[in-house]
């Protein structure tokens, strides 16, 4: 996959308090050619209407200042008041703001499937494969003993 990303942290800290994998998204791209490619793929198999590359433009989730594609976000502002590095940690979890986020690259595929037909490699790459928000939960849960350890080879 061709992307400009700034790979400058790991990917275990580029993963956002909702488990969502900042460090394969391209909204990190310093190129706006790739950013416009990955606003066109979201349209076009997400919805999502509201992004322009120069809107979605993202420092990633645990950055510090508010360069966030989602600005909507409850999450993250939820989280950094806690002082929690994941979701994971909250006695309140998985609450109502947690919930929407939580989903699976499988899930969206399984779903939009009659949607997802053709898309091409480069597609996936850009606009799906950074959707592992409860995997990446989980093996936290497992890392905090909320969760039995013979879950990680399960998932
Ligand atoms: S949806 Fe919110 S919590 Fe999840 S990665 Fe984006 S900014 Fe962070
Ligand atoms: S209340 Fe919900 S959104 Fe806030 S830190 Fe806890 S689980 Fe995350």
């Amino acid at each position: 996959m061709k992307m400009v990303l700034r790979m400058v942290q790991s990917e275990e800290k580029m993963i956002g308090y909702c488990g969502y994998n900042c460090y394969l998204c391209a909204a990190r791209s310093d190129d706006l050619k790739t950013r416009k490619k990955l606003v066109n793929a979201w349209r076009k198999y997400l919805g999502h209407e509201s992004y322009t590359p120069e809107n979605v433009a993202c420092k990633g989730c645990k950055s510090k200042g508010d360069t966030i594609a989602d600005k909507q976000c409850k999450v993250r502002p939820c989280a950094q008041e806690k002082g929690l590095e994941s979701c994971s940690q909250c006695n309140e979890f998985p609450c109502q703001k947690i919930k929407k986020l939580m989903g699976t690259t499988t899930m969206i595929l399984a779903f939009l499937s009659p949607k997802l037909k053709n898309i091409t490699e480069e597609e996936f790459n850009l606009c799906i494969q950074q959707w592992n928000s409860t995997p990446n939960l989980v093996k936290n849960l497992v890392k905090e003993g909320k969760l039995p350890s013979f879950i990680l080879k399960r998932i």
